[in-house]
């Protein structure tokens, strides 16, 4: 999954691009929406400013030392494949006040970890929301500031973009866009880059059947998923993870969070 991108990361970065502009200027369904990371990322971010000085101090905050016991023994373990059925859940986009809750609710209900790669911005906004997150034994990536395509700004400004995200030695590339000079930053910044296997797609709100679907056909032991739980309404995405894990848990799946 960390493997360099292929030729066809240029056409994928750029349709998912397209995408979301082309979501960003549907009418929103939910009042959220219209703080979509994403979206904003299309119009004048908080880098557009004085980045630097807009850099939240908390985010040096505690570090994960007081992670679940049981995770910490794979803490660099990137052998997925080979701890038998597990799942790694990933989401991106958040925290989010409305969604990342209901998220959590979710996969402590099903003795699920995961992995959250949060935005610097929304971290910002809602500390408390990390902080409950790792508590809860999930573990945070960091998926940069404020989600630009990092292959399509300055240089400069895409280190900046990555080294003033959260703390963590994972990161994940917005829009899976990335190449050698971003994953180089990214190492540079101590954390490995982390794409994922099974892409739900739930961003494009497809329907929660949709999504299930996705998450059921495409797991397999060790598979690292895509979800959301900011950028937009959610709510499609909360039913399909219900219904994935209650039927994945009766396939005999454990969901971790990855060494991050
Ligand atoms: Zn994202």
């Amino acid at each position: 999954m960390t493997k360099p991108p292929g030729k066809l990361l240029p056409l994928v970065a750029a349709l998912l691009c397209g995408a979301v502009l082309a979501q960003a200027a549907q009418p929103s369904d939910s009042p959220v929406t219209a703080s979509s990371p994403a979206v904003r990322t299309v119009a004048a971010g908080p880098l557009s400013g004085s980045p630097i000085a807009a850099k939240p101090t908390h985010q040096r905050g505690p570090r994960r030392q007081g992670q679940s016991p049981h995770t910490k023994p794979a803490a660099d373990d990137w052998n997925l494949t080979k701890h038998g059925k597990v799942l790694y859940l990933t989401f991106d986009d958040g925290p989010h006040a409305g969604w990342t809750p209901q998220v959590l609710q979710i996969l402590r209900r099903h003795h699920a970890q995961a992995t959250f790669f949060v935005l610097g911005a929304e971290a910002a906004k809602r500390p408390d929301l990390v902080e409950q997150t790792r508590a809860a034994g999930h573990h945070i990536g960091n998926h940069t500031w404020d989600h630009p395509m990092l292959t399509h700004i300055p240089a400069a400004k895409m280190r900046q973009e990555i080294f003033s995200g959260v703390k963590s030695k994972c990161f994940r590339p917005p829009f899976r866009d990335t190449n050698a000079a971003v994953e180089a930053a990214a190492k540079a910044n101590h954390q490995r880059q982390v794409l994922w296997d099974v892409d739900t797609n739930d961003w494009k709100k497809p329907g929660a059947a949709s999504i299930e679907h996705a998450i059921l056909a495409g797991a397999y032991p060790g598979a690292i998923v895509l979800m959301h739980d900011g950028g937009g309404n959610r709510a499609q995405t909360i039913a399909a993870l219900e219904r994935a894990l209650t039927k994945l848990q009766r396939q005999g799946y454990k969901f971790r969070a990855l060494p991050c």
